[in-house]
């Protein structure tokens, strides 16, 4: 019997405005790993550089000789189909491409009306149409505040943040949970941190080590205070710094076309499977409730305060 998790779509953002961070490489291997769990999943390359675009193996290029659109498309013509920009590239797995003309959209969006809710209103368009109806839609982002971002924290029911545990990486983050503290009370109210995903972690430093009891200690104490990173965590495990990561974006594959059992794979075939699984929880007690509502974003909340809970006691 097709319960009411048919009619929820998870909407990701990855962000964080610094580069290099691991957002790119996350979005997709995470992308890929809850596909292969055999969720239907988008990811949205929001990112000119197309990097994730490049690394699903789509030449940005081709995709006018192919009669594609991307979603530079979407942000610009409100009457442009949204199917049309999906380029099916794994199994469960969708891509709306990025192209370099991607870096003109964010001056072009400037002078447009409804210039934040142009992801939203097509991604809503096209999770209603045949085409849509995935469950997870994650967003790269670009490596800045603009409006590209800003479409994807509009869009997005939650953010998670890629890092690196470093000192100077705790200071970003700060200005980031202001913007998205700022976008909450005047784009998208139910808009929540997630948590934090460690990138190229080498747990074996005492500075590491250090940096992320600082980051558990920040959202610890935010847990009785009204800010979208209340319930954030730390999501379990870490992503190791590994060289087969960073070689597979060059052949357009992700870690697991490339190298399934590295330590890569293993550790995003592991988050993808917690993702869906923290999903599944909260599906499961939508689907428990007598009345059709959903969950209300404060107890969606409360239901992922838990779940850190549990990660944080294990
Ligand atoms: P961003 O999207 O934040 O700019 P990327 O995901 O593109 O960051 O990562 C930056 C660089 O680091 C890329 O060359 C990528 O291949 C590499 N990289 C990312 N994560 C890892 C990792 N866990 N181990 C090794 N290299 C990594
Ligand atoms: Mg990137």
């Amino acid at each position: 019997m097709p319960g009411k998790a048919d009619r929820a779509t998870r909407v990701i953002a990855l962000m964080n405005q610094k580069g290099g961070v691991g957002k790119t490489t996350t979005c997709v291997n995470l992308a890929a790993a809850i596909a292969a769990t055999g969720r239907r999943t988008l990811l949205v390359d929001l990112d000119p550089q197309a990097h994730a675009t490049l690394h699903l193996g789509v030449e940005p290029g081709e995709l006018s000789e192919r009669n594609r659109g991307s979603a530079y498309d979407l942000l610009l013509d409100p009457a442009h189909d949204p199917a049309n920009t999906l380029i099916e590239v794994r199994n469960n797995l969708s891509l709306i491409p990025s192209e370099t003309d991607m870096a003109a959209a964010e001056s072009e969006l400037g002078a447009l009306p409804e210039r934040h809710e142009r992801l939203r209103s097509a991604l809503q368009r096209l999770e209603s149409a045949p085409a849509g109806g995935h469950e997870f839609v994650l967003l790269d982002c670009p490596p800045s505040l603009g409006l590209l971002t800003l479409n994807a924290l509009a869009a997005a029911r939650e953010v998670i943040i890629p890092m690196q545990a470093h000192f100077l990486a705790l200071q970003g983050v700060g200005k980031l949970l202001e913007t998205i503290q700022l976008v909450r009370r005047q784009l998208n109210p139910s808009l929540s941190v997630a948590g934090v995903v460690l990138c190229m972690h080498d747990a074996q430093t005492t500075h590491t080590r250090e940096v992320v009891d600082d980051l558990r200690g920040f959202f610890n104490a935010a847990r009785e205070q009204d800010v979208p990173w209340r319930f954030a965590q730390v999501y379990n495990p870490p992503i190791r710094r590994n060289i087969k990561l960073a070689e597979c974006p060059s052949f357009g594959q992700t870690i697991f076309d490339y190298a399934p059992w590295a330590p890569g794979a293993l550790d995003y075939r592991k988050l993808g499977e917690e993702i869906v699984r923290e999903w599944d929880t909260m599906i499961d007690m939508i689907d428990a409730r007598d009345d059709a509502s959903p969950l209300s974003e404060a107890e969606i909340t409360v239901l992922r305060g838990s779940l850190g809970a549990t990660e944080r006691s294990a």
